[in-house]
This record gives C-alpha cells, sequence and structure tokens, in this order.
C-alpha cells in the first residue's frame, strides 16, 4: 500500500505521518517512511540543490526545478518506493507528484499537464493508493513555520498569493478524484486526524 501526505508548508504532515508509521508498525506491519525531495543520497544533493539559500542568480530556473523535484522523485521510486512495494511493506511518503503539480505547477506557474506527463514518465506511472491530503490556510501554515529557518527563508521569497495557488491547486486534485484522496481540516486536534487517517488506511489494509 502506498500512502502519501500532501499539504502547505505548517500543515503538519510530519507529525501525522510518524502517527501513521507508529501505529501500523504496532500492528506489526512492515512500513517505509520516506520523503520528498531528499530521501536517498542523489535526492539530497538534489534537495540542496533546489532549497538551500539560493540567491537569485543561483536558484534554479522554474524548468530546471521541476526537471530536478522530476530526477529525485525517479530515483526514489526506483530505488526506495518500487522495492518496499513489491515486498509486501506500507511506504508513507511525504510529498510526491501532488506537490510539483501544486508548486511547480499552481504555484510557478508551468504547465500542468506537462508537469503530469513528465511525473508520470519520472515514475513509471506510478499512483499512491491514497493520498492525504492536510489543508491548511497558508497564512496560519505560515505562521506555524515561521520559526523553522530554512521555511522562513523561503518563504519570504514567495508570496501568500504563491502559497494560496498551492493550497487551491492540492484541493482541485483531491476534488478530481475523490477515491484515492482524504482532505482532512490540518487545524484539527491531532489525534482527531491521526484518527481519520488510520481508519482510511485499516479500510485499505483489510482483506
Ligand atoms: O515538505 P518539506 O518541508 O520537506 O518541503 C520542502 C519545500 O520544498 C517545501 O517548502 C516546498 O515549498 C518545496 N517543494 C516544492 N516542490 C515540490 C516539493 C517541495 O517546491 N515538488
Amino acid at each position: 500500500l502506498f500512502v502519501v501526505f500532501e499539504g502547505g508548508e505548517g500543515a503538519g504532515k510530519s507529525t501525522q505521518l510518524a502517527q501513521l508509521a507508529e501505529r501500523l508498525r504496532a500492528e506489526g506491519r512492515d512500513v517505509v517512511v520516506t520523503r520528498e525531495p531528499g530521501a536517498t543520497g542523489v535526492g539530497t544533493r538534489i534537495r540542496s540543490l533546489v532549497l538551500d539559500n539560493n540567491t537569485d542568480d543561483e536558484a534554479p530556473s522554474p524548468r530546471a526545478e521541476a526537471l530536478l523535484y522530476a530526477a529525485d522523485r525517479a530515483h526514489h521510486v526506483a530505488t526506495v518506493v518500487r522495492p518496499a512495494l513489491s515486498r509486501g511493506a506500507v511506504v508513507i511518503s511525504d510529498r510526491y507528484v501532488d506537490s510539483s503539480l501544486a508548486y511547480q505547477g499552481a504555484g510557478r506557474t508551468l504547465p500542468v499537464d506537462e508537469l503530469s506527463w513528465l511525473s508520470s514518465w519520472a515514475t513509471g506511472g506510478l499512483k499512491p493508493d491514497l493520498v492525504v491530503l492536510l489543508d491548511i490556510d497558508p497564512r496560519a501554515g505560515l505562521s506555524r513555520v515561521a520559526e523553522r529557518s530554512r521555511a522562513a527563508d523561503r518563504l519570504e521569497a514567495e508570496s501568500l498569493a504563491f502559497h494560496e495557488r498551492v493550497r487551491y491547486a492540492f484541493l482541485d486534485l483531491a476534488a478530481a478524484d475523490p477515491k484515492r484522496y482524504l482532505v482532512l481540516d490540518a487545524g484539527h486536534p491531532v489525534e482527531q486526524i491521526a484518527e481519520r487517517v488510520a481508519d482510511r488506511v485499516t479500510e485499505l489494509l483489510a482483506p
């Protein structure tokens, strides 16, 4: 089973991801927790290229950035996700294709159909069984992460309008394929969100 957590900055993906992994491990399941960008050695270098304090001169251009995320994803899927799924593990990823459609597509205004094709090429068409979208108003999310320095640097570079486009892109993707998505209000209590996620995953794991 392949589960992906998506959402804007400060939505609480990492907390929820950890809670789900803990529950599943307590049931004795083989669980692989992973993320994009940066789950592998190659990915860590790509993550640093796209996210480490780039000055305007050094920051990759939008298309270069999209290709770097796609390269990270191709390598991630080939070396981490597919092998784990093949041996029957539950794979839980912090971000996947939708982040590219939302950030590089809606955020940086690259053509979403082309990004979608690029992701599909990079992954060999691997789709998640479930996408948990933790939806948050960017104002609330941004203030949650204001303390975390790298995020804060990036947030200064990207406007509130950018993060609003990202938010609505995630919601539109969910609306277009409701069976594959669980959309939750990230403002709700952590435990309550964790229960909803666990319920859905349990349903999917039932024989
Ligand atoms: O989720 P995490 O904090 O690791 O994401 C790091 C940053 O990478 C996010 O703030 C997001 O802005 C950016 N990102 C992106 N496009 C992606 C994936 C992540 O712009 N496809």
